[in-house]
Protein backbone atom coordinates (compact mmCIF):
# COMPACT_ATOMS: atom_id res chain seq x y z
CA UNK A 1 0.00 0.00 0.00
CA UNK A 2 2.84 2.12 0.65
CA UNK A 3 5.17 3.83 -2.07
CA UNK A 4 7.45 5.54 0.61
CA UNK A 5 11.10 4.92 -0.02
CA UNK A 6 14.30 5.85 1.88
CA UNK A 7 14.67 9.22 -0.11
CA UNK A 8 11.22 9.62 1.66
CA UNK A 9 10.67 13.15 3.02
CA UNK A 10 10.80 12.99 7.20
CA UNK A 11 8.79 15.24 9.01
CA UNK A 12 7.93 15.73 12.87
CA UNK A 13 3.96 16.16 13.59
CA UNK A 14 3.50 17.95 17.21
CA UNK A 15 0.13 17.04 18.45
CA UNK A 16 -1.18 14.29 16.20
CA UNK A 17 -3.42 12.31 18.17
CA UNK A 18 -6.24 13.70 17.25
CA UNK A 19 -7.73 17.05 14.85
CA UNK A 20 -5.97 19.02 12.74
CA UNK A 21 -2.51 17.28 13.76
CA UNK A 22 -4.29 13.28 13.05
CA UNK A 23 -5.20 14.84 9.44
CA UNK A 24 -2.28 15.87 8.46
CA UNK A 25 -0.73 13.09 9.49
CA UNK A 26 -3.06 11.05 7.58
CA UNK A 27 -2.11 12.93 4.61
CA UNK A 28 1.64 12.80 5.04
CA UNK A 29 1.94 9.19 4.75
CA UNK A 30 -0.57 8.85 1.98
CA UNK A 31 -0.48 9.41 -1.97
CA UNK A 32 0.63 11.29 -3.22
CA UNK A 33 3.14 11.99 -0.40
CA UNK A 34 4.46 8.91 1.26
CA UNK A 35 6.08 10.52 3.66
CA UNK A 36 7.55 9.22 7.11
CA UNK A 37 6.61 10.80 10.36
CA UNK A 38 7.76 11.06 14.13
CA UNK A 39 4.47 11.83 16.27
CA UNK A 40 4.24 14.04 19.32
CA UNK A 41 1.35 14.13 21.58
CA UNK A 42 0.63 12.77 25.26
CA UNK A 43 -2.07 10.69 24.05
CA UNK A 44 -2.20 7.64 21.67
CA UNK A 45 -5.85 7.48 20.52
CA UNK A 46 -7.46 4.62 18.80
CA UNK A 47 -7.06 7.04 15.54
CA UNK A 48 -3.30 7.64 15.60
CA UNK A 49 -2.62 3.90 16.51
CA UNK A 50 -4.68 2.49 13.62
CA UNK A 51 -3.12 5.29 11.49
CA UNK A 52 0.23 3.41 12.81
CA UNK A 53 -0.96 -0.07 11.74
CA UNK A 54 -2.06 1.12 8.35
CA UNK A 55 1.70 3.21 7.41
CA UNK A 56 3.67 0.51 10.12
CA UNK A 57 7.03 1.66 8.15
CA UNK A 58 5.81 5.14 7.79
CA UNK A 59 5.02 6.37 11.28
CA UNK A 60 6.81 6.58 14.51
CA UNK A 61 5.58 7.91 18.01
CA UNK A 62 6.55 9.74 20.70
CA UNK A 63 4.46 10.05 23.57
CA UNK A 64 4.99 13.40 25.89
CA UNK A 65 4.18 16.76 26.67
CA UNK A 66 5.43 19.51 23.76
CA UNK A 67 6.22 21.93 26.31
CA UNK A 68 8.96 19.62 27.70
CA UNK A 69 12.36 19.98 25.76
CA UNK A 70 13.46 16.51 26.39
CA UNK A 71 9.94 15.34 24.10
CA UNK A 72 10.60 17.37 21.16
CA UNK A 73 14.83 15.90 21.72
CA UNK A 74 13.42 12.39 21.41
CA UNK A 75 11.29 12.92 18.20
CA UNK A 76 14.33 14.61 16.20
CA UNK A 77 16.62 11.63 17.88
CA UNK A 78 14.20 9.15 16.96
CA UNK A 79 14.18 10.15 13.35
CA UNK A 80 18.07 10.37 12.64
CA UNK A 81 18.28 7.25 14.64
CA UNK A 82 15.93 5.55 12.32
CA UNK A 83 15.86 7.29 8.77
CA UNK A 84 19.39 9.43 8.57
CA UNK A 85 17.22 12.92 7.68
CA UNK A 86 14.96 15.41 8.77
CA UNK A 87 12.93 17.95 6.35
CA UNK A 88 10.17 19.39 7.95
CA UNK A 89 8.35 19.93 11.36
CA UNK A 90 4.22 20.98 11.42
CA UNK A 91 4.11 22.68 14.44
CA UNK A 92 0.64 21.88 15.26
CA UNK A 93 0.15 20.98 19.27
CA UNK A 94 -1.57 23.62 20.87
CA UNK A 95 -4.37 24.07 23.40
CA UNK A 96 -7.59 27.10 24.27
CA UNK A 97 -6.18 27.70 27.60
CA UNK A 98 -8.07 29.80 30.04
CA UNK A 99 -11.05 31.35 28.63
CA UNK A 100 -11.26 34.29 31.14
CA UNK A 101 -10.90 38.20 30.58
CA UNK A 102 -8.02 40.01 31.60
CA UNK A 103 -9.11 41.46 34.55
CA UNK A 104 -9.45 37.70 35.97
CA UNK A 105 -7.25 35.46 34.24
CA UNK A 106 -4.91 33.49 36.62
CA UNK A 107 -1.05 34.33 35.25
CA UNK A 108 0.03 30.52 36.26
CA UNK A 109 -2.32 29.34 33.68
CA UNK A 110 -1.61 31.88 30.95
CA UNK A 111 2.33 30.74 31.22
CA UNK A 112 1.36 27.15 31.41
CA UNK A 113 -0.39 28.10 28.02
CA UNK A 114 2.50 29.94 27.13
CA UNK A 115 4.69 26.58 27.39
CA UNK A 116 2.25 24.98 25.27
CA UNK A 117 1.78 27.00 22.66
CA UNK A 118 4.84 29.53 22.50
CA UNK A 119 8.24 28.11 24.19
CA UNK A 120 7.60 24.59 22.96
CA UNK A 121 7.84 25.89 19.60
CA UNK A 122 11.45 27.64 20.44
CA UNK A 123 12.82 24.45 21.72
CA UNK A 124 10.98 22.22 19.05
CA UNK A 125 13.04 24.27 16.46
CA UNK A 126 16.41 24.80 18.10
CA UNK A 127 16.63 20.47 18.29
CA UNK A 128 15.32 20.53 14.94
CA UNK A 129 17.44 23.59 12.74
CA UNK A 130 20.40 21.83 12.57
CA UNK A 131 19.02 18.85 10.66
CA UNK A 132 16.41 21.15 8.85
CA UNK A 133 19.26 23.67 7.90
CA UNK A 134 20.86 20.59 6.17
CA UNK A 135 17.71 19.56 4.39
CA UNK A 136 16.76 23.04 3.90
CA UNK A 137 13.49 21.60 5.00
CA UNK A 138 10.73 23.85 6.20
CA UNK A 139 9.09 24.74 9.46
CA UNK A 140 5.28 25.27 9.09
CA UNK A 141 3.93 26.81 12.41
CA UNK A 142 -0.53 26.49 13.24
CA UNK A 143 -1.63 29.49 14.29
CA UNK A 144 -5.06 31.51 14.28
CA UNK A 145 -7.15 34.13 13.19
CA UNK A 146 -7.07 34.87 16.71
CA UNK A 147 -3.53 36.41 16.09
CA UNK A 148 -5.13 39.14 15.10
CA UNK A 149 -8.63 39.34 16.44
CA UNK A 150 -9.42 40.58 19.80
CA UNK A 151 -12.37 37.94 21.20
CA UNK A 152 -13.49 38.65 25.22
CA UNK A 153 -11.73 35.82 27.09
CA UNK A 154 -9.53 34.67 24.15
CA UNK A 155 -6.72 37.39 25.66
CA UNK A 156 -3.82 34.43 26.52
CA UNK A 157 -4.85 32.36 23.27
CA UNK A 158 -4.42 34.82 20.80
CA UNK A 159 -1.09 36.60 22.46
CA UNK A 160 0.37 33.01 22.01
CA UNK A 161 -0.71 32.60 18.58
CA UNK A 162 0.68 36.60 17.69
CA UNK A 163 3.72 35.61 19.57
CA UNK A 164 4.05 32.24 17.32
CA UNK A 165 3.44 35.00 14.18
CA UNK A 166 6.27 37.24 15.17
CA UNK A 167 8.69 34.27 15.76
CA UNK A 168 7.82 33.21 12.46
CA UNK A 169 8.91 36.07 10.79
CA UNK A 170 11.72 36.13 12.61
CA UNK A 171 12.88 32.59 12.18
CA UNK A 172 12.61 33.32 8.19
CA UNK A 173 14.94 36.61 8.60
CA UNK A 174 17.76 34.44 10.77
CA UNK A 175 17.66 31.28 8.76
CA UNK A 176 17.53 31.61 5.44
CA UNK A 177 17.75 28.13 3.85
CA UNK A 178 14.90 26.61 6.08
CA UNK A 179 11.98 27.51 5.02
CA UNK A 180 9.01 29.14 7.75
CA UNK A 181 5.37 29.54 7.57
CA UNK A 182 2.42 30.95 10.01
CA UNK A 183 -0.45 29.09 8.70
CA UNK A 184 -3.68 30.19 9.71
CA UNK A 185 -5.93 27.22 9.19
CA UNK A 186 -9.51 28.54 9.30
CA UNK A 187 -12.76 26.87 11.88
CA UNK A 188 -11.96 23.26 11.83
CA UNK A 189 -14.59 20.65 12.98
CA UNK A 190 -12.15 19.64 15.96
CA UNK A 191 -12.41 19.12 19.76
CA UNK A 192 -10.89 22.54 20.36
CA UNK A 193 -14.53 24.13 18.67
CA UNK A 194 -16.00 21.75 21.01
CA UNK A 195 -14.09 23.36 24.14
CA UNK A 196 -15.39 26.53 22.19
CA UNK A 197 -18.55 26.40 22.76
CA UNK A 198 -18.61 24.45 26.31
CA UNK A 199 -16.61 27.12 27.85
CA UNK A 200 -16.91 30.39 25.70
CA UNK A 201 -20.17 31.55 26.75
CA UNK A 202 -19.51 32.49 30.40
CA UNK A 203 -16.69 34.86 29.19
CA UNK A 204 -17.26 35.82 25.82
CA UNK A 205 -19.48 38.52 23.32
CA UNK A 206 -22.81 36.63 23.04
CA UNK A 207 -22.45 38.00 19.51
CA UNK A 208 -19.37 36.40 19.20
CA UNK A 209 -20.04 33.37 21.03
CA UNK A 210 -23.34 32.79 18.54
CA UNK A 211 -20.93 33.09 15.52
CA UNK A 212 -19.10 29.70 16.76
CA UNK A 213 -22.06 28.44 17.97
CA UNK A 214 -23.61 29.16 14.41
CA UNK A 215 -20.82 27.65 12.61
CA UNK A 216 -21.13 24.23 14.16
CA UNK A 217 -24.71 24.04 13.48
CA UNK A 218 -25.49 25.47 10.10
CA UNK A 219 -22.26 22.47 9.22
CA UNK A 220 -19.94 25.46 8.17
CA UNK A 221 -16.49 23.95 10.55
CA UNK A 222 -14.24 22.99 8.27
CA UNK A 223 -12.85 19.09 7.76
CA UNK A 224 -9.65 18.84 8.98
CA UNK A 225 -8.17 17.42 5.74
CA UNK A 226 -9.00 20.74 3.99
CA UNK A 227 -6.61 23.16 5.86
CA UNK A 228 -4.11 19.65 6.89
CA UNK A 229 -3.81 18.87 3.34
CA UNK A 230 -2.38 22.63 3.28
CA UNK A 231 0.08 21.80 6.56
CA UNK A 232 0.99 18.29 4.55
CA UNK A 233 2.16 19.74 1.24
CA UNK A 234 4.30 22.90 2.85
CA UNK A 235 6.42 20.28 5.12
CA UNK A 236 6.76 17.76 2.12
CA UNK A 237 7.89 20.62 -0.40
CA UNK A 238 7.80 24.11 0.26
CA UNK A 239 9.43 24.72 -3.21
CA UNK A 240 7.06 26.94 -4.63
CA UNK A 241 5.79 28.56 -1.37
CA UNK A 242 9.59 29.68 -1.18
CA UNK A 243 10.10 31.51 -4.38
CA UNK A 244 6.58 32.98 -3.45
CA UNK A 245 8.77 34.76 -0.69
CA UNK A 246 6.17 33.35 1.69
CA UNK A 247 8.52 32.62 4.13
CA UNK A 248 8.33 34.34 7.67
CA UNK A 249 4.62 35.20 6.28
CA UNK A 250 1.47 34.65 8.07
CA UNK A 251 -0.81 33.14 5.41
CA UNK A 252 -4.70 31.89 5.09
CA UNK A 253 -4.74 28.36 4.53
CA UNK A 254 -6.92 28.96 1.72
CA UNK A 255 -5.36 31.86 -0.14
CA UNK A 256 -4.55 32.12 -4.29
CA UNK A 257 -0.97 32.43 -3.06
CA UNK A 258 -1.02 28.73 -1.30
CA UNK A 259 -3.21 27.00 -4.37
CA UNK A 260 -0.56 24.67 -5.27
CA UNK A 261 -0.44 23.30 -2.00
CA UNK A 262 -4.10 22.81 -1.51
CA UNK A 263 -6.00 19.60 -1.60
CA UNK A 264 -7.55 19.34 -5.13
CA UNK A 265 -11.31 18.37 -2.88
CA UNK A 266 -11.23 21.73 -1.19
CA UNK A 267 -10.59 23.84 -4.48
CA UNK A 268 -13.81 22.49 -5.69
CA UNK A 269 -16.05 23.89 -3.04
P1 LIG B 1 -7.48 19.41 19.17
O1 LIG B 1 -8.39 18.51 18.41
O2 LIG B 1 -7.80 19.76 20.56
O3 LIG B 1 -6.02 18.78 19.07
C1 LIG B 1 -4.93 19.33 19.77
C2 LIG B 1 -3.72 18.43 19.59
O4 LIG B 1 -2.63 19.01 20.30
C3 LIG B 1 -3.95 17.04 20.16
O5 LIG B 1 -3.33 16.07 19.34
C4 LIG B 1 -3.25 17.11 21.51
O6 LIG B 1 -2.74 15.83 21.84
C5 LIG B 1 -2.09 18.05 21.19
N1 LIG B 1 -1.57 18.71 22.37
C6 LIG B 1 -2.17 19.66 23.14
N2 LIG B 1 -1.38 20.00 24.16
C7 LIG B 1 -0.25 19.25 24.04
C8 LIG B 1 0.94 19.13 24.80
N3 LIG B 1 1.14 19.87 25.91
N4 LIG B 1 1.88 18.26 24.40
C9 LIG B 1 1.70 17.49 23.29
N5 LIG B 1 0.59 17.57 22.53
C10 LIG B 1 -0.37 18.43 22.90
O7 LIG B 1 -7.34 20.82 18.44
P2 LIG B 1 -7.12 21.23 16.90
O8 LIG B 1 -8.23 22.10 16.53
O9 LIG B 1 -6.77 20.05 16.09
O10 LIG B 1 -5.85 22.17 17.09
C11 LIG B 1 -4.64 21.99 16.40
C12 LIG B 1 -3.99 23.35 16.20
O11 LIG B 1 -4.85 24.16 15.38
C13 LIG B 1 -3.78 24.15 17.50
O12 LIG B 1 -2.51 24.77 17.47
C14 LIG B 1 -4.88 25.21 17.43
O13 LIG B 1 -4.52 26.38 18.14
C15 LIG B 1 -4.98 25.45 15.94
N6 LIG B 1 -6.23 26.05 15.50
C16 LIG B 1 -7.41 25.37 15.58
C17 LIG B 1 -8.60 25.96 15.11
C18 LIG B 1 -9.91 25.25 15.16
O14 LIG B 1 -10.92 25.86 14.75
N7 LIG B 1 -9.98 24.02 15.61
C19 LIG B 1 -8.56 27.26 14.59
C20 LIG B 1 -7.34 27.93 14.52
C21 LIG B 1 -6.19 27.31 14.97
P3 LIG B 1 -2.77 15.18 23.33
O15 LIG B 1 -3.95 15.74 24.05
O16 LIG B 1 -2.84 13.72 23.05
O17 LIG B 1 -1.46 15.59 23.91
Amino acid sequence: MSSSTSSSPVIIVTGASKGLGLSTLAILCGTPFSARVVCISRSHSDDLLLFQKMYPDQILLVRGDVSVRATSQEAVDLAIKTWGRLDGIVLNAGSLGPLNRIADVDVKDVESLFSINFSSLIHTIQVSLPHLRTSKGSVVMVSSGAAEADYAGWGAYSASKAAMNSLCRTLANEEPEVFSIAIRPGVIDTDMQADIRLRGEQHMAPDAYAKFKGLHTSGALLPPAWPGYVLASLAFNPKTAREQQLSGKFVQWNAKELEEHQNPMSLRK
